[in-house]
């Protein structure tokens, strides 16, 4: 599948219906979820790769990675809601992918949906909550060899740091995420945030 045609498909999916402000809801724009997804493709982190994605929200993420040729894809998201969408947005483009309702801090995922190829996430930028990307992190450096993970511009500092001694960035794209006015402590239609997706390797 073409990069444009991974967009245009990812366009169709359903979004979250009552978005959740205190867990970051945002969904991944189609242009940026290709770009992070068809790098990763490119890199080999993909295709017959078992892909876990953290945070899975409405599915974007890993229903693109099932749509490029992932062995196995497995969601993790502690949202009821949002599971449901993205099943049903997994439907839809009839891919291949399990959600799982729990929450990244759970101990008992690290048995239960791993170990794994490949993390894709968007998690949650410490905006509502800080320090809510921690976990993620710290669960993707668990079950993958390989995680790609968008974060706020500017973020590679304190990414580098956090994962001292566990791991390290190989790659930094730089992207822009058009955030639409969503919550009621948006002040406009839309805001461009500028956002850098790392690919991150585990020491071994
Ligand atoms: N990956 C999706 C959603 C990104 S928004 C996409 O790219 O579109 C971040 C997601 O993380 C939300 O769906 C939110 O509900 C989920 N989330 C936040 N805290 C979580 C936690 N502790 N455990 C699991 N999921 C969590």
């Amino acid at each position: 599948m073409k990069l444009k045609t991974l967009e245009m498909t990812l366009q169709r999916l359903g979004g979250f219906p009552r978005p959740r402000a205190a867990l970051e809801q945002y969904q991944t724009p189609a242009p940026l979820a290709a770009r992070l997804l068809y790098h990763a493709l490119m890199k080999g982190d993909i295709a017959g790769k078992t892909v876990c994605d953290l945070g899975s929200g409405t599915g974007v993420l890993a229903i693109g990675a099932s749509l490029l040729g992932a062995a196995r894809v497995t969601g993790i998201e502690i949202d009821p809601c949002a599971v449901e969408v993205a099943q049903a947005n997994a439907a839809l483009l009839e891919a291949d992918a399990e959600f799982i309702l729990a929450d990244v801090s759970d101990a008992s995922l690290t048995g239960r949906a791993g170990p794994c190829d490949t993390i894709i996430m968007n998690p949650p930028f410490g905006a509502q909550k800080v320090h809510a990307d921690r976990p993620f992190i710290d669960l993707a450096l668990t079950l993958a060899p390989v995680i790609y993970s968008i974060f706020n511009a500017g973020s590679t500092q304190f990414v580098t740091s956090y994962i001292t001694g566990r791991g390290k960035i190989t790659e930094r794209i730089g992207g822009i995420f058009p955030l639409k006015r969503t919550y009621s402590f948006h002040t406009r239609d839309i805001q461009e945030i500028e956002v850098e997706i790392l690919r991150i390797i585990r020491k071994s």
